[in-house]
């Protein structure tokens, strides 16, 4: 323990209050023990640091900081030199506006295309992902303070995010789920890690042993702190036994001493807490160090510049027919579309950044010299009938020779705390591409979305680039590309399917009631499409270029694969060069193919370059539910070269000697998992992989439309309350959601489902700083089990001993105050 002496002159409760927050933001201080509060602050993309009014939904504003571009985005560039680049002014920014730990990168897996989320998440792959986390982490760490990758684990949904059971197989959970975790830990060496909100096989991830303490902290070795998502603390003892250092934001106290209590009673042992207190105080002391000279400031223009070439690279293009793209200087250009008037370029929730300035397209179109024609909004942002628009949009398109037609998700409809409902873009907008195509006129689309939609339409376009949410910069960046200034090079980090049907986890996904059974198992993303055979609209990996890039050579050896790639067209370009590997004839099931490795190379044209990418112990090892650990199986491996997961254009074999532990399935058993056609298991072959029987995923009843209320039943699940309180309570926000969508205020209609509905009723307590105590919580439990007078009864007398023990509280610190004195 680093700070031993310390730890030993501070009281129990003096220890125990440092594994809360002290507000909304900050830890807790003790200034008489030297030790300061540290300040944690989103977000993945850039620094939302509230000067005033806190919350964790992105309402209230923070200081103003660079928006980079989303990671779903950045993801796309295949370039973690570049995400290195960003994290280190990210973290320049967050030392300019004094915070300890920036709340990001979060790298959960894309396990389905409709999660809310994904437009904060890398990808559906745990390589690609795990890199470019790692690369963010080393990033921003090297400013001196801390990372925090998050949420850990397998919170793959936002439907009940808060309570949610996550059932999943261990295999999977490694080999997918964790290992973007594992890659930031190891590689990243992230001090900070928020643990999920939800379950994972039926223990809270904050309180998860084999998560929390097996895994990280065993496995990976992992010395840093763990912090819940706010809110997330369920059960605040045991999350402290498993290594939970600190619950964010401050629930008033209570918790701090159900740890006393704890201790005292001889429930946990000190030590468990003094662990915790060293762990924790070396995060505060270490990212305290960067504070001790001057205050930095950050060169404002500059992080704009970085933010505009991290879009550039992360740019994919999905279609050019006949190379409509680039457009020449003095062509005729309209733009049409909403989203080139008001630019989507971030997500919606927590990672909101208040940008510091904003690019617009109709701003910066002046400068790239084409005969610009105008502008026409084309379509109603969020949905409906356009007539009246379209007709002008097509009139305007007459007089150009290419239309530029920006397109895209709304703000309210992908955004933290709720799930997509569907992977559609809205109709309005594909119908004006149906009409602007009728006037004979090239039409280049753009497309602004932070996750998978359906684009069954973009065949109708000469042209799509797919900008996804490209941060501030994002609107120069995209007409740079147009422009032919810079020739795209981004590949997609997750595959578009035909429809949204087609994704292996459609069928179980969201979990609505109790449990979320990822039955799909290790086939997520390609690894199902490509395994299954399933035809994909864009397949991982993919992008085009402006230029053409030519494969040869390949030569395997055991230790690594190499290439050369030549550039055989007229523009000089980047090219990701992908390393994709397969086991012939293995006793395991196991996808078709695996990304291993990658290389981003810059050729200029005609210019071509020896590729070496070394294996690793990441490259053939799988893990072993026997052994429990990771194994590499004696097998023929191939070694593919793609330009995407579908376009292989080298491949070579090697013989790997494993390490021949005994296969822990039986193939008779897991017939849907060996065919790799996992979109529909059963449940009894579910059970088989899983090893036991899973949850009933199904709420319980006690009577019809009646049950048990408890600390996790969530807001909306009060409809089925005995009490009527409860149903009145539950009633009450479902009719102002319903209100609010009425009256067109989805936002604020998302932010109660996000902020309200999924809230467990811990929540009420937790997250109100200590408003309402935990007393007066189980008065109002009582009430809304239907034992109204007795329940007022306990919410009353817990009122009243809440103000008593405050005015003690304010009494005892008068008396010190005065005895310093
Ligand atoms: C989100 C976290 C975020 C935290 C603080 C939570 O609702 O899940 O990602 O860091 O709020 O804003």
């Amino acid at each position: 323990m680093r700070n031993k002496e310390l730890i030993s002159k501070m009281t129990l409760e003096e220890k125990a209050s440092l594994m809360s927050g002290k507000d909304f933001w900050q830890s807790m201080d003790i200034p008489k023990h030297g030790i300061p509060s540290i300040f944690l602050a989103d977000g993945p993309h850039g620094i939302r640091k509230q000067a005033a009014a806190a919350d964790h939904l992105g309402l209230n504003a923070s200081i103003p900081a660079t928006c980079f571009p989303t990671s779903a985005t950045m993801a796309n560039s295949w370039n973690p030199e570049l995400g290195e680049k960003m994290g280190q002014a990210l973290g320049e920014e967050a030392v300019a506006q004094k915070v300890n730990v920036l709340l990001g990168p979060g790298t959960n897996i894309k396990r389905s295309p409709l999660c809310g989320r994904n437009f904060e998440y890398f990808s559906e792959d745990p390589y690609a992902a795990g890199k470019m986390a790692a690369a963010y982490i080393r990033g921003i760490q090297s400013n001196g303070i801390s990372a925090c990758v998050k949420h850990y684990a397998a919170n793959n949904q936002e439907e009940r995010r808060m309570v949610i059971d996550t059932i999943v197989d261990e295999r999977t959970l490694r080999e997918i789920y964790l290992m973007p975790f594992e890659l930031a830990v190891k590689e990243g060496k992230a001090r900070t890690i928020m643990s999920a909100y939800n379950m994972l096989n039926g223990e809270f991830a904050n309180e998860n042993k084999h998560l929390l303490q097996e895994v990280l902290r065993d496995d990976w070795g992992f010395d840093g702190v763990v912090v819940t998502d706010w809110g997330g603390n369920n059960d605040r003892v045991k999350a402290l036994v498993v290594g939970n250092e600190l619950e964010m934001p401050s629930p008033g106290g209570e918790t701090n001493q159900e740890i006393v209590d704890a201790i005292k009673k001889g429930e946990i042992p000190e030590s468990a807490l003094d662990e915790c207190v060293d762990r924790l105080l070396n995060l505060v002391f270490d990212t305290e160090k960067v504070y001790q000279g001057e205050r930095k400031k950050f060169d404002v223009n500059k992080h704009h510049e970085l933010a505009k070439k991290a879009a550039e690279e992360a740019i994919v293009l999905l279609r050019n027919q006949n190379n409509v793209l680039p457009i020449a200087e003095k062509t005729k250009v309209a733009i049409v579309g909403d989203f080139a008037r008001v630019p989507r370029y971030q997500g919606a929730g927590s990672s909101v950044v208040n940008p510091t300035k904003l690019d617009k397209t109709l701003d910066c179109i002046k400068e790239y010299g084409f005969d610009y024609k105008g502008f026409e909004p084309g379509f109603k942002r969020y949905g409906g009938k356009s007539g009246g628009l379209v007709n002008k949009a097509r009139k305007l398109a007459a007089s150009a020779d290419v239309v530029l037609l920006y397109m895209g998700l709304d703000e309210v409809t992908e955004a933290e705390g709720l799930d997509r409902s569907n992977m559609k873009i809205p109709q309005n907008q594909i119908n004006l591409l149906t009409e602007l195509k009728k006037t004979g006129k090239k039409v280049v689309v753009v497309l602004s979305c932070g996750s998978a939609v359906e684009m069954g339409w973009a065949d109708q376009a000469d042209a799509v680039i797919h900008a996804y949410l490209s941060g501030q910069a994002g609107a120069r960046a995209v007409l740079n590309v147009i422009s032919g200034k810079v020739n795209p090079s981004g590949k997609l980090a997750e595959s578009y399917p035909v429809k949204y049907e087609d994704n292996s986890s459609a069928t179980n996904f969201p979990g609505k009631e109790v449990s979320v059974e990822y039955r799909e198992g290790l086939f997520v993303g390609y690894r199902y499409y490509d395994t299954a055979g399933v035809a994909v609209k864009y397949p991982f990996g993919y992008g085009l270029s402006y230029t053409s890039f030519e494969y040869s050579d390949i030569e395997v050896t055991e230790k690594d694969v190499s290439f050369t790639i030549k550039n055989t067209g007229k523009f000089a370009g980047a090219e990701v060069a992908q390393v994709y590997v397969g086991a012939k004839g293995s006793k395991l099931f196991r996808p078709k193919k695996e990304l291993k490795g990658y290389k981003k190379i810059f050729l200029k044209a005609g210019e071509s370059q020896k590729v070496t990418v070394a294996f690793d112990e990441l490259t053939f090892r799988y893990f072993n539910i026997k052994t429990n650990k990771w194994e590499v199986e004696t097998c023929e491996y191939e070694i593919m070269i793609g330009a995407s997961s579908a376009d292989i254009r080298l491949s070579g074999t090697v013989n790997i000697t494993g390490t021949d532990a005994e296969i822990p399935y039986n193939a008779k058993t897991l017939p849907t998992y060996y065919s790799g056609k996992t979109a529909n298991v059963s449940p009894e072959e579910f059970e088989k992989l899983l090893g036991r029987k899973p949850p009933n995923p199904k709420f319980e009843f006690y009577k019809k439309n009646r049950m048990v209320i408890g600390y996790n039943t969530t807001v909306a699940q009060l409809k089925y309350a005995k009490g009527w309180t409860g149903r009145l309570f539950a009633g009450g926000i479902r009719f102002a959601v319903g209100l609010l969508r009425a009256f067109g205020n989805r936002t604020m209609a998302n932010t109660l489902i996000m902020g309200v509905m999924h809230q467990p009723m811990r929540g009420l307590s937790r997250m109100t700083g200590g408003a309402i105590s935990w007393g007066q919580l189980n008065g109002m439990i009582t009430m809304f089990n239907g034992k109204f007078f007795k329940g007022l009864g306990m919410f009353l007398k817990a009122g009243k001993a809440k103000k008593k023990a405050a005015k003690a509280k304010k009494k005892a610190e008068l008396a010190e105050k005065q005895a310093k004195k």
